[in-house]
């Protein structure tokens, strides 16, 4: 396994033309009058984005002549097809996206009765060179645009709306930032994408806060950045190790802002919000998943805001490391609870098409590409990825009990 530098700067190059999505609501409408339009034009727009339609015959209430302009200027195709990739009896998909610039992500719809959870990318890769994490292994390509990881979710409510995922018409309920990339690493580009999930339609998709989380490795200035905004989603702290001379190689960015600061920050952030933050801790056999470690992050955690979300090592290609077996997570689960920390294990969505936490791998394409728009599962032209699993990171979502369904 090679060992990674950790990168916070992304590469300037590639950044997509400028969309709708990336402008807040005043400049939507100043965009709109500059072309000649009236501003409301740009309310029309944004509602036809966030329900998912950009073909301007759709957008009726629109003059004719406005359709094309306006969507031409503001609403470019920014995320293409690749391919579409069904799991779990057509109840989880992962969607490979290749960008305008020839750059690939991906990103995961998982349906659970009564909710629907969309994993997003917020990066081209990722610069934070977790050993154990298939996309840490690709290292950073760039950070996404706004418009870019907020097209993600639109695009997975619009399938949510149209009933392609299997169970019929739905809604979609929640939004995880698990997938490619570090979200707190692309801070103000996350900070926008936030406000269109939040905010009601036109401008946005109208989710609630509780429903958002925003999974971090722990970048300490920018927990505390995320604190001082008003905003109340729900943080997911990725800790894998309780002490720190374990978690500086599990999670490198450790070696700058240790395992104390990490939580202290991330109580700080509950302490305002009012509710718990989630610990991941992807257990792994022999590495972290001791009885011994499992007493030290309860001893960690006891008494703070926390609820710990462990998740069995998805394989990744060319990894040393396995999952846990089930004994030592029933006992690391046992002793946490002991402790008092409450404590739940994931199930492992979409594992079988690489779509599970930490095996997003989508490889660059080369620049230059072409990017051809391709139906989904219609003839992706390359295959996408990943040498050896292209998948992605995702799910995320329902934490399960041990022993109950899901994975185990
Ligand atoms: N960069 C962010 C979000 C991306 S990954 C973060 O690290 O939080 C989402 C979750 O999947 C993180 O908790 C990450 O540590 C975990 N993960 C990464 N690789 C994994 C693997 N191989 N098996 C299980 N979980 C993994």
């Amino acid at each position: 396994m090679t060992v990674l530098p950790l990168v916070f700067d992304a590469p300037k190059r590639g950044m997509p033309p400028r969309h709708l999505a990336d402008l807040s609501r005043e400049e939507a409408r100043e965009a709109v009058s500059e072309l000649g339009h009236p501003p409301f034009r740009a309310d029309q727009l944004a509602r036809h984005y966030y329900r998912g339609v950009t073909d301007p015959a759709q957008m009726t209430d629109l003059p004719s002549a406005a359709r094309e302009t306006l969507t031409e200027a503001l609403l470019p195709g920014l995320l293409t097809v690749v391919r579409h990739q069904t799991a779990d009896d057509g109840r989880t998909r992962k969607t490979l996206w290749r960008l305008h610039d020839g750059a690939l992500v991906e990103s995961v719809l998982m349906r659970y009765p009564g909710r629907a959870t969309v994993c997003i990318s917020s990066q081209a890769g990722c610069g934070m060179a977790c050993p154990f994490c298939a996309t840490g292994q690709q290292g950073l390509t760039r950070n996404l645009s706004a418009a870019e990881i907020i097209g993600q979710a639109v695009a997975a409510a619009a399938a949510m709306a149209n009933g392609e995922l299997d169970g019929g018409p739905g809604r979609l309920s929640n939004v995880v930032f698990m997938g490619m990339g570090e979200p707190l690493a692309n801070y103000a580009r996350v900070r926008k994408t936030l406000d269109a999930l939040l905010t009601p339609a036109p401008h946005g998709l109208g989710l609630s806060q509780r429903s958002v989380t925003v999974s971090t490795v722990g970048l300490v200035p920018a927990i505390r950045r995320l604190t001082d905004e008003g905003r109340n989603v729900t943080l997911a702290v990725s800790l894998h190790a309780p002490d720190d001379e374990l978690r500086d190689t599990l999670v490198p960015i450790n070696t700058r802002w240790k395992v104390g600061e990490v939580v202290d920050a991330a109580d700080a952030y509950a302490k305002r919000t009012g509710r718990r933050y989630s610990v991941e801790y992807a257990l792994i056999r022999d590495v972290n998943d001791q009885p011994f470690r499992a007493d030290l992050l309860g001893k960690l955690l006891a008494g703070r805001l926390a609820h710990v979300n462990l998740i069995p090592l998805n394989p990744t290609p060319g990894s040393k490391w396995d999952a846990s077996p089930l004994p030592a997570q029933r006992e690391f689960v046992a002793r946490l609870r002991a402790a008092g920390v409450a404590t739940t294990v994931r199930d492992t969505r979409g594992q079988d098409i690489d779509g599970a936490c930490g095996q997003l791998a989508a490889a660059d394409a080369e620049p230059g590409v072409p990017s051809v728009a391709v139906g989904p599962l219609a003839g992706a032209r390359r295959e996408p990825a990943s040498g050896g699993g292209q998948g992605g990171p995702s799910t995320v979502e329902p934490p399960v009990e041990l022993g109950a369904e899901g994975d185990q």
